[in-house]
């Protein structure tokens, strides 16, 4: 896997297959690895060093059912040598989700606790009886805090993106917006398509993670939701396979299907100008498709 890992990604062109003039690109992080994709990889490197350097023992994480970050977890503390605990959110559903058979698969212990308790944010008491207090290393749910953002920063240092001008990327806690952000040259702006519904906070929550002077350097968009995170309609669907039979690039329908939804559409509209070269990253994640009624996408 590491091995995997360490290959660079495809940067694919996106704009002839609509006949757009304006040059859209994908950079497909989609295909680091199946399951550790995109962006959660490099959002975990910083905290797995860390781990190490600390002679933890244990990665403990936080997440839903379907968390692309808890799966991404798992495989990575497997790779590492290390051990690790996904706290998830709710009670335990009688039959598990695809995303927690493979983070189990990959050694994971799960432990579920309500909602309440999973706001809260702390180590439920269980824990210690399987793993020892001082060799626990907790990751922020989502990977969200200043290593994840500094991972994230390293999309965009390992390619050549000089000569973009936008970067787009879908957000959830937004610290690969962050680090995006905090990697952008002078003449970039970052657009964040937000899938979750009213995610107003997201704006602070992003700055907390730069200096000032970092604020405008991107800009969140909150119209691409399609209803909320992990919703969808026929509409993103048709606009998913249509993708795929254009260009060959899978989607998927919580995060990247919509971000790419996004630049097709803001193209569409007018919205960058013709001399712009914009740069969609694609996140990874297509595990999560796995949740869908089997027929409605045309690929895997
Ligand atoms: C987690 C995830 C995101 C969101 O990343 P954040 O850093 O939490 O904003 C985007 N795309 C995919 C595929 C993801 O799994």
């Amino acid at each position: 896997m590491v091995a995997s890992l360490s290959q660079k990604c495809r940067i694919q062109n996106l704009s002839n297959a609509y006949g757009f003039n304006t040059v859209v690109d994908v950079l497909r992080l989609d295909e680091l690895h199946p399951v550790v994709s995109g962006n959660k990889w490099f959002k975990l490197k910083g905290y797995l060093q860390e781990a190490k350097q600390q002679n933890k023992q244990t990665l403990l994480t936080y997440g839903g059912a379907y968390s692309n970050h808890i799966v991404a977890t798992a495989a990575a503390a497997e790779a590492a040598g290390l051990q690790s605990i996904g706290v998830i959110r709710g009670e335990r559903p009688p039959a598990l989700s695809h995303t927690l058979v493979a983070a189990q698969s990959y050694g994971m212990r799960l432990i579920f606790v309500s909602r309440e308790a999973y706001r809260r944010k702390t180590v439920p008491t269980e824990v210690y009886t399987i793993a020892n207090a001082e060799t626990l290393y907790v990751i922020p749910e989502g990977g969200y805090g200043p290593l994840g953002r500094d991972g994230a920063s390293s999309i965009l240092t390992e390619y050549d993106i000089k000569g973009y001008t936008h970067i787009l990327a879908a957000v959830g806690t937004g610290t690969t917006v962050a680090g995006l952000a905090t990697a952008a040259l002078d003449h970039q702006k970052v657009l964040g398509i937000a899938v979750l519904k009213n995610a107003l906070s997201l704006q602070e929550e992003i700055g907390n993670l730069l200096p000032p002077d970092r604020h405008e350097r991107f800009a969140l968009l909150h119209e691409f939701h399609f209803g909320g995170y992990a919703r969808y309609t026929n509409d993103l669907l048709w606009f998913m396979n249509d993708l795929y039979q254009r260009t060959g690039v899978p989607t998927d329908f919580v995060y990247t299907g919509k971000a790419a939804f996004a630049a097709v559409t803001l193209m569409r509209a007018g919205f960058f100008r013709g001399s712009d070269r914009v740069l969609l990253v694609h996140t990874g994640g297509l595990q999560g498709n796995r949740s869908l009624p089997k027929g409605r996408l045309i690929f895997e």
